[in-house]
This record gives structure tokens, C-alpha cells and sequence, in this order.
């Protein structure tokens, strides 16, 4: 497990009234959660995550893993198990049709961001339903050493101090209750939002909520599915109106186990009691069009369609990420896609924080996501009104919510230049090194082995295109709470990728561009204190300092 207070014990054997600490209390091991602990372990900060579940999700639930978010796990060395986890042979399109037959369907390629090869991305998007993306990060955190994974054990209360919080997490084994001392909690505790309603963090909705189904059941249906080499098949009536949408890949436990998604039943509404077995397999086989179906059903939920957006991220030592912060109709692919951006945004922060930057650049938090995902939800919003009628649908790279995010008034130094035009912010995506953008990719290799992008993660990085270049900005003063790489990319990538590097991120010759840890270009000039000056605003340091860093 590794964590220093903790190392060798086992959490439900504890005795009451016991206390361990850490610097990140994150609470829900959903995919967001996880990922935040991920970053956080990749940039040395402890942290603990509790789910109250004692195993990961079996409910394939996200399967759309779009390029950024992909930019991220490859970030984590994920990238590769990710893409590999489903077969790419069966999640190119999708289908549409009446019934759950080869000659009654018709199929339409996905353009979810970047399945195929794209100059913009240095990866691929991917299909991976979330019972096999879960498996793979738990893995991964497990050998973490600064990570700590409680499953089975559920945060009860908490409260916030000046210097920290403490938490009371419950063992679903009947244990003793146990605190956690730690710097910052990170709610990824999903729709159920316990962490926000202790901190009385309402929802602002925006749209009316509706009860929809996820029917698990097992039937044999590969040999009717597998050959339609499709991710997802949306069966309805003649006139275009969904009835359901059937996985196009099993579940991840078993090969005879699907799932389908579809609206409530309208006599019987949102009263999972009402949908004895015997009626959901009729629902299954009347869905499917296949009236001689057997059909075992293992398991039904009902979830709520609805976009909703929390009135702030941010409280104190407390932040909000993923589906606590935001939930949004799944049509478009973006619920857990946005969650695991604002996980990418908040991990860096929290590492500066537990080294002594300022409180505010929590609050950076708020401010840059809680605008972006407002327009996200937009697009999912519109998506989600034309989801049964999917002719233009899914076919279209997204570019504009995958990659186009612009934190133009958040922890990024402007430079006066304006913004390219986002006539469709759905849509609509141009490279760019503007303060506030994501730092665009390039290679720097004729292989392509190596992106830019491959530069950032850890630390904020300084490029320039030479060493005589980045010699002429400022040396940092030791910071403790983060530190300035420089690459001189002339060094790595050649005189035409100087040239490249140039025109894709606006930059003058003798000129530099500074950029976080989560990929966004926060400062490009010429002047030599510009980086020192930019670092100093953005970790809201008024004069450099050694690190504080303690645990509580
Ligand atoms: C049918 C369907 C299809 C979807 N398709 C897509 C898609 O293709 N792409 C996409 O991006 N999104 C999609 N989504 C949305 C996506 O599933 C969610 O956005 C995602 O699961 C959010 O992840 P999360 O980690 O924030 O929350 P969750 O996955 O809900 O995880 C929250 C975790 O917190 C735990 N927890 C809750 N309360 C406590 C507590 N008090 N103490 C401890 N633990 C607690 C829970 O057990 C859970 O494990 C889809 C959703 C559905 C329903």
C-alpha cells in the first residue's frame, strides 16, 4: 500500500479512533478519482482513495475515451493498455436499424475525436467500456507507492480547518470508523455527491431530468453481434425514435453478458421494483426484435439523465471533479471524458499547494473549469435532442470540446493576442500557442515516437528553440512549491522542427513559451523575467520560498 502512516496494515483491522494522514484525501475510485491519484502519485503527492464499493464498477457505463482524454492516460504509460483493452475491429461504428440483424441495420463511422491518425494528436481516441478501463487504473495506483486504495470504505463527514481537513471513513466491512488527516479532499464521489452536500454545495440544473434503464442480462448473442463490428447498435421504431442501444462488446466478465440502455418503461416509470425479470427479458427481446430470445437478466439500474452543474468546484480544501461537479446527458460521450480534464487541471494544483503555493490557485480551479465544462455541456446538451436520430451524429471529430478548452482568464499570463473564432465551439479547434490554450502537439522525431506533449506532466517547462535562447530568460529562484524545466527543442527536434515549432505556437526566435504541468501554454514572450514573473503570479508566491511541505 506504501503510504507512510498506513505501511503494512490492513484498514479494516484497525482499532477505533485510529488516525493516518496524507496530503490528498480523494474520495470515489471512479475512473475521475483514480485518475486525479494517478496524476498526484506521478508528481510524488500521497494520496488516499476511498470508494465505498469493495471492487471496481462492473457497468460498462463510458466507452468513449476521446483523444485529450487519451493524451492524458498516455501521459500516466497508459495509453497502450487502454487501446488494447477492447478490439479495435469491433468499435469503428456504430449501427442503426429496427432490429438486431445484419441486413436491417445500417452503419455510420465514429468521429468521436481522432480514431484515426490525426496531426493534431499524438493519439488515438478509443473505445473502453468503464468495467475495463477501472481494472487497469486500479492496477496501476496499486503500485503506486504514495497511493493508498481503501475500496470498501465510505466517507462519512468531514470537516475543514485552516490548515487541513479531517475526514471520518467507514469500513463496509462493519470496522471502526477511522480519521484521515489530510491537506486537501478531492470529491470524485459521482451522482450521489455526499462531499458536496456536507460542504451544502448545491446543483444548478439545466434541463429536466429523466429516468432512463441499464438492463444487464445474458443471452446468446455474439454470433448475431460480433460480425456487425460495431460499438454500440440504437434499435427503434420506423420512424427514427429510439427504443434502446445495445453494446456492440460484452460485458468485461463475461462473454455472454450485454447491456442496453434505454428509456423507462412509460407505465411503470423510475421503480426498479416494477421491472420484475420477467419484464425486463420481454423489454430485451422486444428491443432486440428478436421475440424467440432466451434471456437470464442478471442485474437493472436506473439512472437519471440530466445536465446539471455544481454552483461552485470549489470550497476551501475541498474540490469537486467529474460527475460531482457535473453530470450531462451521455449521448455525446463527455461525462467522463470532462471529469478526467478536470482531474488534469486540479492534480497539478494540489502538488503546488502541498508545497506552499498560495490558497487562490484552488479557486484558478473554479474559475477555468466550471466556464469550460458550461460549454461542454452545451454541446452534450445538443447532442443528446438529435441522439436517435444519428445521420449526422457521431460522424464529425468534436474537436472543439476534445481539444479547444480556453482558460484565457485563468492561471495563464495573456498576451493581448485574441482568441481564434469558435463560430462552432463544438466543432471547432485551431492549434494555437496562446496563453490559455492546450499546448499544441508536434512530433519531434521523424519516427513519431515522440510528441511535445511528451515534455510535460511533472513540472512547468520552458521551451525554446536553442540553449543560447532559454539562457537569455531569468534563472528560477529555488521555489520548493514547483520547478522550470527547459528544453531547447533545436536539441531534440531538429532545424525543421524549430521551424515547425514557430509557426504552430506563435513564437518569435529568440522567444519562449512556458507550460504547465496539465499541457496549457501559460505565458509566450521574449521578455527574460516573463517566465520568473508568470511562475511567481500563476503559484500566487509574492517572493520566492523553500518548500513548506508537511502533512498535517
Ligand atoms: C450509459 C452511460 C454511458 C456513458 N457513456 C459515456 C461515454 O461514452 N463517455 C464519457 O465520457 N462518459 C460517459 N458516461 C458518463 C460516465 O459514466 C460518467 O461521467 C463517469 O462515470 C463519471 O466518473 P466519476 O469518477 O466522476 O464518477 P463515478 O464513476 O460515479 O464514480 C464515483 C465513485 O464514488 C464512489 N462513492 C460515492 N459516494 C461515496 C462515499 N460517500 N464514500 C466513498 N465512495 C463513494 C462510488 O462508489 C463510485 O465508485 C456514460 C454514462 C452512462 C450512464
Amino acid at each position: 500500500m506504501g503510504n507512510d502512516a498506513s505501511e503494512g496494515e490492513d484498514f479494516g483491522a484497525r482499532s477505533a479512533g485510529y488516525r493516518i494522514k496524507t496530503d490528498v484525501l480523494v474520495v470515489g475510485g471512479g475512473p475521475v478519482g483514480m485518475t486525479c491519484s494517478a496524476l498526484l502519485a506521478q508528481m510524488g503527492i500521497k494520496s488516499i482513495v476511498i470508494d465505498r464499493k469493495d471492487a471496481v464498477s462492473y457497468y460498462p457505463k463510458a466507452r468513449a475515451i476521446n483523444a485529450r482524454s487519451m493524451e492524458i492516460f498516455r501521459q500516466l504509460g497508459l495509453e497502450q493498455a487502454i487501446s488494447a483493452a477492447m478490439p479495435p475491429e469491433r468499435t469503428r461504428n456504430f449501427a442503426v436499424g429496427k432490429r438486431l440483424a445484419l441486413s436491417e441495420l445500417q452503419f455510420f463511422p465514429f468521429g468521436l475525436g481522432s480514431l484515426t491518425a490525426n496531426p493534431l494528436t499524438p493519439v488515438l481516441g478509443s473505445f473502453c467500456t468503464q468495467d475495463r478501463l477501472e481494472p487497469i487504473l486500479f492496477d496501476h495506483l496499486q503500485k503506486q507507492s504514495v497511493v493508498e486504495m481503501m475500496f470498501g470504505t465510505e466517507l462519512i463527514d468531514f470537516t475543514q480547518r485552516e490548515d487541513g481537513v479531517s475526514a471520518i471513513v467507514r469500513p463496509a466491512s462493519g470496522g471502526a470508523d477511522v480519521e484521515v488527516d489530510a491537506l486537501y479532499i478531492v470529491a470524485a464521489d459521482g451522482a450521489r455527491r455526499t462531499c458536496a452536500e456536507i460542504a451544502n454545495i448545491g446543483m444548478i440544473e439545466r434541463s429536466d431530468a429523466s429516468p432512463m434503464l441499464t438492463l444487464i442480462f445474458k443471452a446468446p448473442l455474439s454470433d448475431i453481434i460480433a460480425p456487425l463490428k460495431s460499438v454500440f447498435i440504437v434499435l427503434g421504431d420506423s420512424d427514427g425514435s429510439g427504443t434502446g442501444s445495445i453494446a456492440g462488446v460484452p460485458l468485461a466478465r463475461d462473454p455472454n453478458e450485454w447491456s442496453i440502455l434505454c428509456q423507462c418503461d412509460p407505465e411503470l416509470g423510475p421503480d426498479l421494483s416494477r421491472y420484475t425479470p420477467e419484464k425486463v427479458a420481454a423489454m430485451v427481446r422486444d428491443i432486440a426484435g428478436l421475440p424467440d430470445l432466451p434471456v437470464e437478466v442478471t442485474t437493472s439500474a436506473i439512472w437519471w439523465k440530466r445536465a446539471a452543474i455544481a454552483e461552485t468546484f470549489v470550497r476551501d480544501r475541498l474540490a469537486l471533479i467529474g460527475d460531482c461537479a457535473h453530470l450531462m446527458p451521455p449521448a455525446a460521450g463527455l461525462g467522463m471524458n470532462t471529469g478526467l480534464l478536470d482531474a488534469h487541471n486540479l492534480a497539478w494544483r494540489l502538488a503546488a499547494l502541498t508545497r506552499g503555493a498560495g490558497q487562490e490557485l484552488l479557486d484558478g480551479y473554479d474559475r477555468e473549469r466550471r466556464q469550460e465544462v458550461g460549454l461542454v455541456m452545451d454541446a452534450a446538451m445538443q447532442n443528446d435532442l438529435k441522439s436517435y436520430q444519428p445521420k449526422d451524429l457521431w460522424n464529425r471529430p468534436q474537436w472543439g470540446v476534445v481539444l479547444g478548452a480556453q482558460y484565457d482568464h485563468g492561471d495563464v499570463v495573456a498576451d493581448g493576442s485574441p482568441p481564434y473564432p469558435r463560430a462552432y465551439p463544438y466543432y471547432d479547434y485551431e492549434p494555437s500557442g496562446r496563453p490559455g490554450e492546450r499546448a499544441p502537439h508536434m512530433w519531434l522525431d521523424e519516427a513519431r515516437s515522440h510528441s511535445i506533449l511528451d515534455l510535460f506532466g511533472k513540472d512547468f517547462v520552458l521551451l525554446g528553440e536553442s540553449a543560447e535562447v532559454l539562457a537569455r530568460f531569468d534563472p528560477m529562484p529555488e521555489l520548493g512549491a514547483a520547478t522550470i524545466v527547459r528544453h531547447a527543442l533545436g536539441e531534440v527536434a531538429g532545424e525543421e522542427g524549430v521551424r515547425n515549432w514557430r509557426r504552430l505556437y506563435g513564437v518569435e526566435p529568440n522567444g519562449g513559451v512556458l507550460v504547465r504541468p496539465d499541457g496549457v501554454v501559460c505565458w509566450r514572450g521574449t521578455r527574460p523575467d516573463g517566465p520568473k514573473r508568470a511562475l511567481l503570479s500563476i503559484l500566487r508566491l509574492n517572493h520566492p520560498i523553500v518548500s513548506k511541505r508537511s502533512c498535517v
